[in-house]
């Protein structure tokens, strides 16, 4: 530390020693030569001398008096010293009266001394002039000349020495504010590393701390190592299991594994050869091998010796593993089917877009097959969802060993599955011979037997094939056309496979339109319930069927084959079947007003006989309309006994035993289950009109009848036969059983109003012939 601040501290440093060397010389030669001066008659030289020692300690003593007036007061006696000398001494003294200028230079300024100095000048002239000294000059003998010529003398050392001391102080008192300046900025620096060394502790202790992972990495290769760890902070090795002395100095390559994506860490790197700061995640490993997510953020760090370029990078590690894993399950839920992970509706229609949306698609042919396992439904009615599950599951397993890995499977329903095949090349012919070949090879893998729980089984499945041919065509244009063919592999048998063609589009739109004013045909009043009658071999009515009618507005009518499968495929069934039977009880009332009173049939499709409520809705209109039970006959097809048998069974039995009678229409055309027909309360037969047109000239159609007939007997069952147009044909059933007869042979359908005429014109009892 520097404790000279500026030059007015020197000079009192000087002047307190020059006092105490003044006064320790001055108290030596005084007691040496006093004893000198009395001895040899100086007494008042002795007595000077004193003054002036005692004058001297008194400066040196009262340090409180101002320094100017001190250092003044020292001039003063040295000068009177001086005076003192050169009266008892002599000329030999004279260059005692240099001291006070320079003493002045020294210790106060330029001005002082050169008062000082011509002070001393004008003592010699003084002095001198008047002989109270002898100056010898030589060649002059005037002393006023002689003493001129000293003072000039005197004059010119002194002012050259005052010059002089005071350049020198000027000089010195400049380096020491430059000294003292220095001195100031090296404390102020002094203080700011202080402070920049505890805040670089508390970083690195924060750094120790933090969550995240810190590293620190050499930017260059050394010893062979490319880019060493050179710092990990703690919570590097509480994710990765390393201890500190096992990853510093080793490469950032420890880190990587089987699943890093290369692709990211070459994009690292060449970030790091730019040095750009750069952003990756990566899959990394601990160093038990454990995989983990990590997000890093690279940021060079450019030291302070290096020139350019970084000499370090600084590496931030965020652990995304449960982020990852997160994000990993919302995708599998939106894109993937949970029982069978297979891609769902949303992910194939993405796929489906891309295939479509693709420059090239032209070039690049794909097919989907729209798959839908036959009878799913029975298997989880009879069996329960478990055994569902397990069956969808076996499928979506099979599916996936039946296509290449690039095609894709989905499960896009209950039981519909699709394949997207892909890369099919431009050729349309070649393509789809190659989409029917899967769809064959789909078919088989799935038909081979299973086991599910125990019991064989055997997937049966509907395939519909549609190509990505047609132009402009939307991911949703093509699964509907694949649909739309799968619909017709299950009308035409299951376990088929049947192509897309657009005559199909035509047709589903056909239908979608017919189902649109279906659905407004009732409200409009464009239905109507007409009647057939029944007739016993004597042609006499014994009762009628109700069957729908719809005439539009335009007056055209639609047959009743053609609108009941859209009625039933659309559900708007129910309604109608609802309104049907409502008819066919007013029917009878307005038949009974007039004595004419017959038992009606009715027909129930089997959506409207598995409606929840429909035992209540039979049972409300029986008693709101009061018609006694009896008088209806519901006709149902064997199709009714396909899905829920037992409790198909049971419900018949609860509407019979409220009086209702059953008929089984189109009998021997459906999956006949002879076994069931025992337990159903069967009233009738009803004999379809594809075997009675070839009957009796058709030797197997006729066998079938007559079985039929046979059948019915053992039962107890009557039986009506349908389609009656010939005489032959009626003569037949005469020679066999007689049973009913129901055909245009005898009354074609009719509304009631005319059959109310007919009725009333031929009366209950009138051949049918007569009248027709
Ligand atoms: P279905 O129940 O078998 O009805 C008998 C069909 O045979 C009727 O056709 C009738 O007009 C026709 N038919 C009767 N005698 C002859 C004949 O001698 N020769 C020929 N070629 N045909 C004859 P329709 O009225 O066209 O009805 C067709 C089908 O539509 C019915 O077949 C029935 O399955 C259904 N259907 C009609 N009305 C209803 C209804 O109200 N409800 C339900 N669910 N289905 C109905
Ligand atoms: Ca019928
Ligand atoms: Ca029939």
């Amino acid at each position: 530390m520097i404790d000279i601040n500026d030059i007015a501290d020197w000079r009192e440093r000087i002047f307190a020693s020059l006092l105490t060397v003044g006064l320790v010389v001055g108290a030596i030669s005084t007691a040496m030569i006093v004893p000198f001066l009395l001895t040899h008659g100086m007494a008042e030289v002795a007595l000077a001398d004193l003054v002036a020692l005692l004058w001297t300690f008194a400066i040196w003593r009262l340090k409180h008096i101002s320094y100017n007036v001190r250092v003044l007061n020292f001039i003063a006696v040295v000068y009177l010293l001086a005076i003192a000398l050169l009266l008892s001494v002599g000329t030999a003294s004279q260059s005692y009266l240099l001291a006070p200028p320079m003493i002045a230079a020294i210790l106060l300024n330029l001005r002082p001394a050169m008062l000082a100095l011509a002070l001393g000048a004008v003592s010699l002239v003084g002095l001198g002039a008047n002989g109270w000294i002898t100056i010898d000059v030589h060649g002059l003998d005037d002393p006023f000349k002689a003493s001129l010529v000293a003072a000039l003398n005197y004059s010119t050392i002194g002012v050259m020495l005052n010059l002089m001391c005071s350049t020198l102080l000027k000089g010195l008192s400049n380096s020491l504010a430059d000294v003292s300046s220095f001195a100031a900025t090296l404390e102020v620096k002094q203080a700011a590393l202080n402070e920049l060394n505890s805040e670089l502790e508390l970083t690195s202790a924060a750094v120790a701390r933090l969550n995240d992972m810190v590293l620190i990495i050499k930017a260059d290769d050394i010893g062979g190592v490319a880019r060493p760890i050179t710092f990990v902070n703690d919570a590097f090795l509480r994710r990765t299991g390393y201890a500190r002395e096992q990853i510093v100095g080793h490469s950032l390559k420890v880190l990587q594994g089987p699943d890093t994506d290369k692709a990211a860490v070459a994009r690292l790197f060449n970030a790091m050869l730019a040095d750009q700061p750069c952003h990756a995640e990566l899959m990394s490993y601990t160093r038990a091998g454990a995989p983990f997510w990590v997000e890093l953020e690279l940021m060079p760090f450019a030291g302070v010796a290096t020139g350019e370029g970084a000499s370090h990078w600084v590496i931030v590690g965020r652990d995304m593993t449960e982020r990852r894993a997160a994000a990993d399950a919302i995708h599998r839920l939106a894109f993937y089917d949970v029982l069978t992970g297979l891609p769902n509706r949303r992910l194939l229609m993405e796929r489906l877009d891309a295939l479509l949306a693709h420059p090239a698609s032209s070039e690049r042919l794909g097919a989907v097959l729209y798959l839908d396992l036959d009878n799913f439904k029975n298997v989880n009615d009879a069996r329960g969802h478990a055994v569902g599950d397990a069956l969808l599951a076996h499928t979506a397993a099979r599916l996936g060993q039946a296509v290449r890995v690039s095609d894709t499977v989905a499960r896009i329903g209950g039981d519909e599955f699709v394949v997207l095949i892909e890369g099919l090349g431009p050729d349309a012919a070649y393509a789809t011979s190659v989409a029917l070949e899967v769809a064959e090879l789909v078919r088989s893998t799935l038909a081979a037997p299973l086991d599910l729980e125990g019991q064989p089984y055997r997937v049966g499945v509907s395939i519909g094939v549609a190509l990505s041919t047609r132009q402009g065509a939307t991911g949703h244009d093509l699964l509907r056309e694949a649909d739309t063919a799968m619909y017709r592999a299950k009308a035409g048998g299951r376990d088929g496979i049947v192509l897309f063609e657009s005559a199909m589009l035509a047709d589903t739109q056909h239908k979608l339109s017919m189902e649109r004013d279906l659905a407004q045909a009732l409200g409009n009043g464009e239905l109507a319930m007409h009647l057939q009658l029944q007739v016993d071999g004597h042609g006499t009515p014994a009762g009628a069927e109700l069957l729908m009618r719809w005439q539009r507005a335009d007056g055209s009518a639609v047959r009743p084959d053609i609108f009941i499968p859209v009625a039933e495929s659309s559900g708007l069934i129910v309604t109608l079947g609802n309104w049907a039977l409502r008819q066919a009880c007013l029917t009878w009332l307005a038949l009974e007003r007039e004595g004419r009173a017959m038992p009606l049939s009715l027909n129930v499709s089997p959506l409207q006989f598995r409606q929840p409520d429909f035992v209540d809705q039979v049972r409300d209109i029986l008693a709101e309309t009061g018609v006694p039970a009896r008088q209806l006959i519901l006709e149902v097809t064997e199709g009714l006994l396909i899905e829920d048998i037992d409790q198909t069974i049971a419900r018949m039995h609860t509407l019979a035993a409220l009086g209702i009678r059953f008929s089984i229409d189109d009998f021997g055309t459906g999956y006949s289950n002879l076994a069931y027909l025992s337990k159903m309360p069967l009233y009738e037969l009803k004999i379809d009109k594809s075997f009675m047109n070839d009957t009796p000239h058709d030797g197997n159609s006729t066998a079938i009848v007559q079985s039929i007939l046979a059948m019915a007997g053992h039962l107890g069952l009557r039986v009506v036969a349908e389609g009656i147009e010939t005489e032959a044909q009626a003569a037949f059933l005469a020679a066999n059983g007689a049973p009913l007869m129901q055909g245009y042979l005898y009354h074609r359908p009719m509304p009631l109003e005319q059959l109310r005429v007919l009725l009333h014109v031929c009366g209950g009892g009138v051949a049918a012939l007569a009248c027709a």
